[in-house]
């Protein structure tokens, strides 16, 4: 066996070193919920609706199964109609344009900035049409969308909101006034994800929906519960999704801990940023001005078709990598030919699918490891 040190254990993202900075109060925590047998809406539960609506400074949190139904139920409450048109970057995760073509509804692609990975209120407008009534920004990568501009664009076309708040839980808006908003509360419904690797993860698959409104929170919270207005009173075709009194108890111990986290990913991004400045053919994360950063990735640009190589030589110093995205959603088979607006090309997507890649982040790389990696990479250039 190789010695530990000459193959170091370098995790992309890693959930046991986190786990055992909290063991003791994470395990009685779940042997209490086990114990109270108040396993679906428990206390738990509740409070973690509050604390998230607290944390998010949003008025209602409606806890669901998981990022994807936050996103299906948001859509479904909106009261949209087939053949309505919601606009969504291309250049993101499957689930923010799937949930669109599953309620048959027509995905329209746009293009992203290209410094950011983020879309802009300029790409969209020239994908608005007169059957949008949708948009859905997703903050990327860690950052938020520049959304003042993207709400007055809404505002002005009469669309709603719906933020892809999947990997940006935590990060801070400011508006031109000074206002400064969480992502998730800036638009009218807010979707997040607790997928053990985001930055507030649960032990198994969780997701919330946060709204202001009254009126829209009572409608996502009845389409959530089988369209349930009283108990086996069903007003609306809805669907069961819940996040269960196990993992909202894990979820409590981390939310009170997310701003650290946070804080720590950060750090490491920060140590990223010193390290790897300069170099020939790589670009480091750019920073989207008004928006503070959670880096639930870190996500560079390599130029000059040397990205897989990175990857393998990376691969072969024990550090793994990932791609966040190698396809644009208007190339994948199950959309190709569906997006409404005839997309199979945008420039931005397709460079960065071509040139992204994702070294490892979670809060608890240390400088040792880092080092370690930026030396690599570094050798590799
Ligand atoms: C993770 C993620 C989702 C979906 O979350 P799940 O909990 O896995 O369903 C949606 N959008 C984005 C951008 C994501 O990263």
């Amino acid at each position: 066996m190789p010695s530990p040190t000459s193959i170091p254990n370098i995790q992309m993202v890693d959930l046991k070193s986190q786990y055992r900075a909290m063991q003791e109060e994470i395990d009685s925590a779940v042997i209490e919920v086990i114990r109270s047998g108040a396993f679906i809406n428990g206390p738990e539960v509740k409070k973690f609706k509050a604390g998230l609506a607290d944390f998010l400074g949003a008025k209602h949190v409606i806890p669901c199964a998981n990022g994807t139904d936050a996103l299906q139920i948001a859509l479904m409450a909106l009261g949209l109609e087939p053949g309505d048109e919601v606009i969504v970057p291309a250049f993101t995760y499957v689930a923010s344009a799937e949930v669109i073509a599953l309620l048959n509804l027509n995905p329209v692609m746009v293009d992203v900035d290209p410094d950011t990975f983020n879309v802009t209120a300029e790409l969209i407008e020239p994908a608005i049409s007169e059957r949008t009534k949708a948009i859905i920004p997703v903050h990327l990568f860690g950052q938020s969308c520049d959304m003042e501009p993207i709400i007055a664009l809404a505002k002005k076309h009469g669309l709603h909101i719906v933020e892809d708040n999947a990997q940006s839980i935590g990060a801070v808006y400011t508006f031109s006034d000074g206002r400064q908003i969480r992502t998730g509360a800036l638009g009218d419904v807010g979707c997040t994800s607790f997928y053990p690797s985001k930055n507030l993860g649960a032990y198994g698959d969780g997701g919330a929906i946060n709204a202001n409104d009254d009126q829209l929170a009572e409608t996502l919270q009845v389409v959530a519960n089988h369209g349930q207005t009283r108990r086996y009173y069903h007003d609306l075709v809805g669907c069961n999704s819940r996040l269960d009194s196990i993992q909202a108890a894990i979820l409590n111990l981390k939310l009170a801990r997310l701003d650290e986290y946070n804080q720590r990913r950060n750090e490491a991004a920060e140590y990223y940023d010193r390290a790897l400045a300069g170099i020939e053919g790589l670009q480091t994360p750019q920073r989207q001005p008004n928006s503070t950063h959670v880096f639930h990735q870190y996500t560079m640009r390599v130029s000059g078709g040397r990205r897989d190589a990175l990857q393998e030589y990376l691969k072969g110093k024990g550090i793994p990598s990932m791609i966040y995205y190698p396809v644009a959603l208007y190339d994948q088979k199950a959309f190709k030919g569906t997006a409404a607006n005839d997309i199979d090309f945008l420039p931005v997507t397709d460079a960065l699918c071509k040139e992204v890649i994702s070294l490892p982040m979670h809060s608890e790389l240390d400088a040792e490891t880092l080092g370690y990696i930026c030396k690599e990479v570094k050798a590799f250039f």
